[in-house]
């Protein structure tokens, strides 16, 4: 077969490996002039590479691990110790394990029990999620943890994270991030083990394009698709113009650039939104309202990520949640804690994290903007930080970042097959219930192909 994929994120490239590993003949297409989607990465000078928006591993990531081996590339993951904080009541508070948690006093004695109690028992006795599914996160920790351990950590972490969603938000979203993702064991209790590629996420792109090109297959990045369209049994793609990206992401916008291509398969990786404005009327049609309706029913927040260029260190942590509704951003990230300067030429970076809601007038502002809006918030996480310290900084917004999981998710989440034989929909709307991360882009492209090979 001839399969367009439709995005070279970590879905479209591993979507474009596999088909081409089972002897079929891959074209993808990639609307930025680069590869990678929300986990790409920019140069930032002396020939250094970082994602875009802060990336690491979980131990329990194991999709992708496997990947890195099959690609034999067993030794570009190292696992480093994490070190997160909480950043409430006007300071940071380590928070690594169960002695960080008997040590956390913004919370009573009894609540930082109940807490810990509460993650032990979720931990050890519900491996499934479908009890959590009809209940939000908000009910669940106010009966399982209290009403203090809402209103100083989970509350404000997830206000900062779903903003008024909040407290719609499903408890199978939070049993996913406390179960799933930390399985840990071992010395893990004590210190978790994070994972990072030694020469960033784009060694892996770069492998994946050689396994697609070498078996005949094409990988066209700043060609995004403009129109999908099928007849008898085949399906057009119709390619937009170079710089395409510099319109936005709507497809429908984008300047035509001949020719279009005919396949027998396509495998579309993107966000819900620009898949269904992707569609003519012909193939909106086949697929039909039933299944479009799904996709208008999820939301998306947007992720505004500020990478900053430090001259010096800004916390001593990787991580930090900040549970405070007084400042403007929901988390601080600091690579250079996680990997040493010195693999940066000494350099140091820090991420300020943030996820609004689509038309937010955050989304509007331009780098200095947003730097005089964050400022006073990063002086009270360091009195100490004068605009100085800043040597360079990139803002990047990313409007299809966070699916927002609230109660009945698994009814309304979109099927893999649209309806349309040889049509199927991958995207981060249905990672479910891990929620959205490179590792399960890593499987979903594994069922995604699944799913148009099985027919
Ligand atoms: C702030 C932030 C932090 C994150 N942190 C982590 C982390 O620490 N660890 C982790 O594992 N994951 C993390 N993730 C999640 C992870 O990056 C994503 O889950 C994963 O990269 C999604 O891959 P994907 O291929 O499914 O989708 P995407 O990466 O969104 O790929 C879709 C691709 O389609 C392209 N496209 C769009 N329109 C068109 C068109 N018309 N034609 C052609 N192409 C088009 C896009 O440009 C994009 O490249 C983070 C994400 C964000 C936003």
């Amino acid at each position: 077969m001839r399969v367009a994929v439709i995005g070279a994120g970590v879905a479209g490239l591993v979507a474009g490996h596999r088909l081409a590993q089972a002897g079929h003949v891959a074209e993808v297409y990639e609307r930025w002039p680069g590869l990678g989607g929300q986990a790409a990465t920019l140069p930032v000078g002396e020939g250094h590479l970082l994602e875009r928006y802060y990336h690491h591993l979980f131990t329990s990531d194991r999709h992708i691990a496997a990947l890195y081996e099959e690609l034999g590339m067993p030794d570009e993951l190292e696992w480093r110790p994490s070190n997160v904080a909480f950043f409430v009541d006007g300071r940071s508070w380590p928070f690594n394990g169960p002695l960080d948690l008997l040590r956390f006093g913004p919370l009573s004695v009894v609540s930082r029990l109940r807490m810990g109690l509460a993650v032990l028992v979720l931990q050890r006795r519900h491996r499934d999620v479908r009890p959590f599914e009809n209940e939000t996160a908000r009910e669940w920790v106010l009966r399982a943890m209290g009403r203090q351990a809402w209103e100083k950590v989970w509350g404000p972490l997830l206000q900062g994270k779903f903003g008024d969603r909040a407290a719609d938000i499903s408890m199978a979203w939070l049993w996913s991030k406390l179960t799933v993702r930390r399985q840990i064991k071992g010395d893990e209790a004590r210190q978790e083990l994070l994972g990072y590629p030694r020469g960033s996420w784009e060694t892996l792109y770069e492998r994946l394009q050689q396994s697609i090109e070498s078996r005949g297959g094409r990988v066209l990045i700043d060609r995004p698709a403009r129109r999908l369209s099928h007849s008898g049994g085949r399906f057009v793609v119709e390619p937009g113009a170079p710089d395409s990206f510099r319109i936005g992401h709507d497809p429908r916008r984008f300047p035509a650039a001949e020719p279009p291509e005919t396949y027998d398969a396509v495998i579309a990786t993107v966000p819900n939104d620009i898949f269904a404005r992707l569609l003519d009327d012909g193939l909106a049609g086949a697929v039909g309202s039933e299944y479009l309706g799904r996709l208008q029913t999820i939301e998306y927040h947007t992720a505004l990520c500020l990478l900053l260029e430090l001259d010096r260190r800004f916390t001593p942590f990787y991580w930090t949640n900040i549970a405070d509704a007084a400042l403007p951003f929901v988390g601080l990230i600091e690579h250079t804690n996680f990997i040493e300067p010195e693999r940066y030429g000494g350099r140091r970076f820090l991420y300020v994290a943030n996820y609004l809601e689509a038309g937010h007038e955050m989304l509007a502002l331009d780098p200095e903007q947003l730097l005089d809006l964050y400022e006073p918030g990063l002086r009270k996480v360091n009195p100490a930080f004068a605009r100085s310290w800043v040597r360079q900084r990139w803002l990047f917004r990313e409007p299809a970042a966070q699916p927002i999981v609230t109660l009945g998710y698994r009814e309304r989440m979109p099927p893999l097959q649209t309806g349309v034989p040889g049509l199927i929909l991958a995207n981060t709307t249905q990672i479910y219930p891990e929620d959205r991360g490179t590792n399960y882009s890593v499987r979903l492209a594994d069922q995604a192909v699944g799913a148009l090979l099985k027919g």
